[in-house]
C-alpha cells in the first residue's frame, strides 16, 4: 500500500512567528507544515489559520477530555494526575496533543495531600534525598516537566534545599519546572529557585514592581485568571489582573491557562480567560502568541472569520464587546486533514 499523498493547500492567512502571511500549507496523518516552494494547492482555505490553540494548564482526570476537540482546543498541558493514568492520554487520537507533568510534587502533609479532588498516586511527596528519583518517576511516564507545589496558605512547603534539589534534576534532563505558587512570598521563591513557569499568574498578593521586572526575564506565567470568581470581579481576580498587566508590561510572557477541572469552565475555548488576558492590555500579537501554539502540529485552528483586524476595528464601532479578539479567536474551530479536505473550495 502506498502512502497517500499529502493535501496541500493554500490559505489567505496563517498566523505564525507573531505576523499573519498568505502560505501553502500540506497536511496529511502526520500532521500540517507549511508546503515546499512551488507546491501547488489543491484547494484553497479561506480564512485564517493559526497553530491550534492550546490551554497550558488543564485536569484532564477531572473532566470529559474528549470535549476539548470541538470545543476549539487542539493542545493542552495536564498539571497533575497518576502519572501511570497519565501516559495514557499522550497518544490518544480522540484527544488534544497532550503533554504532561505527571503526579503533583510536594513535602509531606503539603497541599493537595489532603484534598478528595486528588486521588491516592495524584500526590508524590519528596524529600531532599529522593528529589531526583522523583522527577525521574515522572518523566519515565512521559512528563515533560514537572510540577511542584508551594501552597503556604494549605500545608507545609519545600524547604529551599529540596526545591533546588527537584529544578536541578529536571533541568538537568532537560525537563522545565512549573510551580503552583499560593501564599506571602511563594512566588518569589520560585522564581529564586530557577523554576522555569508559575502555574497560576500570582493572586494572593500584589508583586512589586523590582520582582515583576526581573522575573520578566525568565519566568512565564500560566493566567488562569477566571478562576478567581468565574466572571465574577473578586479581590483575587484584580490582584491577579494587575500582576499579569506589569508583569507582561515589563516584557513578561503570559500562556493562556484556565485551571480546567477546577470548577465551573467550559471544556474547550474560555473566552472569559481571553477577555481578561486582552483587560489586561496583551496586544493582538501577544494575545495570539499566548494562545497558539507556537508551531505547527496535527492540527489548526481555523476561522472563516476575517482576520482580527476586522474584529478591532469592529470592536472599536463598538459592535462587539472589549473582548472582540476574545470573541474571534473563539469562533475558530479545530481541523485535522480530513476536516480541511472538507473545507477547501
Ligand atoms: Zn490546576
Amino acid at each position: 500500500m502506498s502512502t497517500p499523498e499529502p493535501l496541500i493547500f493554500s490559505v489567505d492567512e496563517l498566523w505564525l512567528d507573531g505576523q499573519a502571511r498568505r502560505a501553502v500549507l500540506e497536511a496529511d496523518a502526520s500532521g500540517i507544515r507549511l508546503a515546499d516552494d512551488g507546491a501547488t494547492p489543491e484547494g484553497h482555505l479561506a480564512g485564517t489559520v493559526l497553530p491550534g490553540l492550546r490551554d497550558v494548564h488543564v485536569h484532564l482526570g477531572l473532566i470529559d477530555p474528549t470535549e476539548f476537540l470541538a470545543g476549539g482546543i487542539a493542545a493542552v498541558a495536564d498539571f497533575g494526575w497518576i502519572p501511570e493514568q497519565a501516559r495514557a492520554w499522550l497518544d490518544d487520537p480522540n484527544l488534544p496533543e497532550v503533554r504532561i507533568v505527571g503526579a503533583f510534587l510536594t513535602c509531606r502533609g503539603g497541599y493537595p495531600s489532603d484534598r478528595e479532588w486528588a486521588p491516592p498516586g495524584s500526590v508524590r511527596e519528596v524529600t531532599v534525598t529522593d528529589a531526583a528519583a522523583a522527577v525521574d518517576e515522572q518523566l519515565a511516564h512521559g512528563a515533560t516537566g514537572v510540577k511542584v507545589m508551594l501552597n503556604s496558605t494549605a500545608g507545609p512547603v519545600f524547604d529551599d534545599a529540596t526545591l533546588r534539589a527537584i529544578v536541578t534534576r529536571a533541568h538537568s534532563r532537560g525537563a522545565k519546572v512549573v510551580a503552583h505558587t499560593e501564599g506571602a512570598g511563594q512566588a518569589a521563591r520560585a522564581f529564586t529557585a530557577d523554576v522555569d513557569a508559575l502555574a497560576h499568574a500570582p493572586f494572593t498578593e500584589r508583586l512589586d514592581d523590582s520582582l515583576l521586572r526581573a522575573m520578566a526575564h525568565t519566568l512565564t506565567w500560566v493566567s488562569t485568571l477566571d478562576i478567581h470568581g468565574y466572571g465574577e470581579r473578586t479581590e483575587d481576580f484584580e490582584r491577579a489582573l494587575d500582576n499579569v498587566r506589569r508583569f507582561h508590561a515589563y516584557g513578561g510572557v503570559i500562556r493562556y491557562g484556565t485551571d480546567l477541572g477546577n470548577g465551573p469552565l467550559p471544556v474547550g475555548i474560555n473566552t472569559r480567560e481571553l477577555a481578561a488576558l486582552v483587560e489586561a492590555k496583551l496586544s493582538t500579537v501577544a494575545l495570539i502568541n499566548a494562545v497558539a501554539a507556537p508551531e505547527l502540529g496535527r492540527r489548526i485552528s481555523h476561522t472563516f472569520e476575517p482576520r482580527c483586524e476586522g474584529a478591532r476595528s469592529q470592536s472599536s464601532r463598538g459592535h462587539v464587546a472589549p473582548g472582540g479578539m476574545a470573541q474571534w479567536l473563539a469562533s475558530t474551530s479545530v481541523l485535522d486533514h480530513h476536516q480541511i479536505r472538507e473545507k477547501l473550495q
